[in-house]
């Protein structure tokens, strides 16, 4: 490719609204522009990078044994009124209507979409198992895009689901995907974990797993063993014998068995609370978040004798919050109302950013956020907290081998993994004839990676203050030819045949003919981060060019009749 035809719109400096190194990078070096919040448009040189991700991940998915089809973006609302999560899914699903007041969603994720076909196309267990993905743009209204491609609000992924007969067999189908990503991740050059995790709003009933980018802008923390080989997202992490004295960080809400039940990241019910304390759900009168002025300050758990108060005591004391005491909640809620022993937390909620009435609280926690929703979906009170709410602190044991110490690390979550079961199968009736003739729901997994994330994520792990260095495999060009002079004709004759040699033994070469000065295009050329630059310049009428990796500072002198004999 000839430079001078090239659409590479080049930035000197970094769009002030930009944090991430990504981020800025992939705009200053024409990869990406901005259309939105969270909405990009891919540049030529972006789309090359996208698209050599795209040909690892399809080597790799073939190999495991999937096949690929494409699921339509559009998806009616019924599909999601069968699985329930049109409702669930809350307002990070983005729906619309047609011209007939149809509604639809656009697709966030497929589960629905592609149980309805296999619900109509695989009748018996001779057609199992079956591997299925695509690759696509998915559409989440999320509440802070941010970070260019890393939280978008339009972003492509790789989704992949798993269909089978036997919990034996989707366990084979989640570990050759398992090993499947870990391929996929060490080709992309990435710095990876695969950490235990939560299954948020896909949810599922077996194994989880994320594949965490190592990166200090991931917003993921993940806890690792010293010792064993445990990590986990710290959702989901347990250490050994948590110390309550320890110190808690500020802004850090510690979980404890009573938030992890109604704080996890989807949305926890009162059923999910009392699992949480060890209770039977009828002795949970109410969850309330209480509100003083339009604001939220205090969120009640009202129950019966046996809500354990050791409990709610260890958890606000490691979250610095006061359980309040009868009184309080007397004060609060203008008298107990018939409910017995009542037991109260509140929380410190300090600014309330995008309070919406009682049904929609953000509220800001210090350096984390902690989102509080209170919705009323028919009788149950549901609500929902997400932030940095720990489950362990650094420095604890490790769970797992009691030996370790866990560490905190930081991750972008590019890969996620899940053993569904039958959770959608089930709803919506995909069943299949079974070995002894009888009907049985299919047995699923799920598997996604977050391609433009992992893009920007590659660019996180591999730049430096002039640029990306982009590791060969996933590089939109091999080599970077430059001329100094492109009038001289010795450069010009030895580019052109660099050129057509380079281009004829396999490689992709971007050739930089352009009529710039030579500092303006060593610029852009570490800008772009091509793995290999050849310098054409005065010397080229002795044979000799200069050659440089983009990630080592000194180059060297090549002697082209040398290097090519
Ligand atoms: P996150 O926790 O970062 O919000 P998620 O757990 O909601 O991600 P999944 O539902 O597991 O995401 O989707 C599969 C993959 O899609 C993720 O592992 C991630 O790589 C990618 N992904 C999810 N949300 C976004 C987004 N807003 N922008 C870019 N990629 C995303
Ligand atoms: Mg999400
Ligand atoms: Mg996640
Ligand atoms: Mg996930």
């Amino acid at each position: 490719m000839l430079q001078s035809q090239l659409l590479m719109p080049t930035l000197r400096e970094a769009p002030s609204d930009t944090e991430a190194a990504s981020h800025q990078l992939l705009l200053r070096a024409g990869y990406i522009r901005q259309v939105a919040a969270g909405i990009y448009t891919f540049l030529p040189l972006g789309v090359k990078v996208l698209h050599k991700i795209n040909a690892i991940i399809r080597e790799e998915l073939h190999a495991a044994g999937a096949q690929e089809l494409l699921l339509p973006v559009l998806q009616p609302s019924e599909q999601w009124e069968e699985s329930g999560r049109y409702h669930e899914y809350g307002p990070e699903l983005m729906r619309i209507h047609d011209r007939h007041g149809r509604e639809f969603a656009l697709g966030p994720t497929h589960e629905e979409i592609i149980t309805a076909l296999v619900r109509s196309e695989i009748k018996t267990y001779r057609q199992l198992p079956l591997t299925l993905y695509q690759i696509q743009s998915k559409f989440r209204d999320e509440r802070r895009p941010r970070f260019g491609l890393l939280r978008g609000r339009e972003f492509m992924m790789k989704d992949a689901y798993s269909f089978s007969e036997s919990r034996e067999d989707l366990r084979l189908i989640y570990q050759t995907m398992f090993q499947a990503y870990e391929r996929i991740m060490i080709r992309c050059g990435l710095d990876f974990r695969a950490v235990e995790a939560d299954a948020g709003s896909i949810g599922g009933e077996g194994e989880t797993h994320e594949f965490m980018a190592l990166s200090e802008v991931g917003e993921d923390t993940i806890a690792v063993c010293s010792s064993c080989g445990y990590a986990a997202n710290l959702e989901k992490a347990e250490s050994a014998a948590p110390d309550m004295n320890a110190e808690v960080p500020k802004g850090v809400l510690r979980e404890s068995p009573l938030v992890e039940s109604f704080c996890t990241p989807g949305m926890g019910t009162i059923d999910e609370l009392c699992s949480g304390l060890g209770l039977k759900p009828d002795r949970i009168i109410k969850t309330l978040i209480y509100f003083t002025d339009g604001k939220p300050v205090a969120v009640l758990v009202q129950g019966g004798h046996e809500v354990n108060e050791i409990k709610l005591a260890r958890l606000c004391r490691a979250a610095k919050v006061e359980l309040a005491d009868e009184d309080a909640i007397r004060q609060l809620t203008g008298g107990p109302r018939g409910f017995i022993g009542p037991v109260g937390l509140r929380l410190p909620l300090i600014a309330d950013r995008h309070a919406t009435g009682m049904n929609d609280a953000v509220t800001g926690g210090g350096e984390q956020d902690i989102h509080l929703r209170y919705v009323k979906p028919g009788r149950d009170f549901k609500v929902e907290l997400t932030g940095d709410i720990v489950n362990v602190l650094e420095g604890e044991r490790c769970s797992r081998c009691s030996e370790g110490i866990l560490h905190f690390q930081r991750g972008i979550e590019v890969g996620h993994v899940f053993e569904l079961g039958t959770k959608y199968s089930g709803k919506m009736g995909a069943q299949f004839v079974n070995r002894e003739g009888k009907l049985q729901d299919i047995i699923m997994g799920c598997y996604g990676i977050g391609i433009s994330r992992l893009m920007a994520a590659i660019a996180e792990q591999h730049h430096d203050a002039e640029g990306i260095r982009w590791p060969r495999t996933v590089a939109p060009f091999q080599v970077h030819l430059l001329t100094i002079t492109s009038k001289d004709e010795a450069q010009a004759d030895v580019a052109s045949s660099l050129y057509s040699l380079l281009r004829d033994s396999g490689l992709e070469v971007l050739l930089d003919n352009r009529e710039e000065r030579p500092g303006i295009k060593f610029k852009d050329a570490d800008l772009f981060g091509i793995p290999v630059r050849i310098v054409i310049g005065k010397l080229a009428s002795e044979g000799k060019v200069e050659l440089k990796f983009r990630a080592e500072e000194e180059s060297r002198l090549l002697d082209i009749e040398a290097t090519l004999a």
